[in-house]
């Protein structure tokens, strides 16, 4: 399979951020192997239980240390199942991690998360150094289809070679202006522009009320971190991940408010990525139902 890489560069830069604060799922094939490892086996005669399982899912979980640290981490953040018995004696979302696949009429999209530390800074090496990693990551698992026909983009539908047209174009305008100017005119012909800021204004009031956070209202602005950001957003095809994409582009200029505001209220970039990226467009999964809503909203200014 093809692999398209982003512009976007990675390597793990061992800061540990990924190896305890977000749950670590552990698929049931790697149990029994974990559970003969010699390193869990000295966790558990120390006592320290290392898988938990969550009654209601039947699934199982790695468990951490008081500082939130998982149990399998050695020192200067190495994870000592990798040390000692490689790359896929890990659990696979550890593997994954911070890989997005998608497969597209091209070939195999790698995206990537930008709550990862050496994303945020880009720090990377050459994509071959990745490659049989994600070989293996794609030949074991399966991935979203997407482009193979048309999406839902309000009431129309945009083949995916017109989506590509439009994002080479968005993606090379993002230097100049940001994500609310570029959409702005596919998003709502007949509404001025005031009134599409106070929607927008609104929408990401609401946001930071479902999230429980408060933040200064802020204008986006155009900026090479909140650039590589939208673009790599774009070119991981976040837009064609599930529903209408006039609802996913209306949740990405929220993102984008959230992003300046928190820079507004003194957040550095790394936890502004956080946020959105943790919170809002990379990591959350359950905002189907705002998503519809937003496009809704939408469309009635487009009849
Ligand atoms: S957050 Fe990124 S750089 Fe840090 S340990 Fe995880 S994969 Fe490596």
């Amino acid at each position: 399979m093809k692999l398209l890489y982003p512009a976007q560069r990675y390597q793990c830069i061992q800061c540990g951020k990924s190896c305890g604060e977000w749950r670590i799922w552990v698929e049931p094939e790697l149990i029994p192997r974990l559970r003969q490892h010699p390193l869990a086996l000295r966790l558990e005669v120390a006592g320290h239980p290392y898988l938990s399982r969550d009654e209601e899912s039947g699934w199982s979980f790695l468990e951490y240390d008081s500082q939130r640290r998982c149990l399998f981490l050695q020192d200067e953040h190495l994870c000592g199942l990798h040390a000692s018995s490689g790359w896929l004696s890990k659990p696979r979302a550890c593997r994954q991690f911070p890989f997005f696949l998608v497969e597209t009429p091209e070939g195999v999209q790698v995206g990537l998360s930008f709550r990862c530390s050496a994303v945020q800074q880009d720090l990377g090496v050459d994509w071959a150094e990745h490659q049989a990693d994600l070989n293996q990551l794609i030949e074991s698992g399966c991935y979203l289809r997407i482009g193979f026909e048309p999406a839902q983009f309000g009431l129309d539908s945009l083949p995916w070679s017109d989506y590509q047209d439009w994002e080479r174009s968005w993606r090379l305008s993002l230097s100049e202006r940001s994500l609310e100017q570029i959409f702005y005119r596919h998003l709502n012909p007949i509404l001025p522009a005031p009134e599409f800021t106070r929607l927008l204004q609104g929408w990401t009031l609401s946001a930071c009320q479902l999230l429980q956070i408060q933040l200064p209202a802020a204008q986006p602005q155009v900026h090479p971190h909140s650039r590589r950001y939208f673009e790599h957003v774009l070119e991981r095809k976040y837009l064609w991940l599930g529903g209408d994409l006039l609802g996913r582009m209306a949740l990405m200029l929220v993102g984008e408010r959230l992003l300046w505001g928190a820079l507004g209220a003194g957040r550095s970039w790394s936890e502004a990525f956080d946020l959105v990226e943790g919170q809002w467009l990379g990591h959350r999964e359950d905002l189907g139902p705002i998503q519809a809503g937003l496009a809704q909203t939408l469309l009635q200014f487009q009849r």
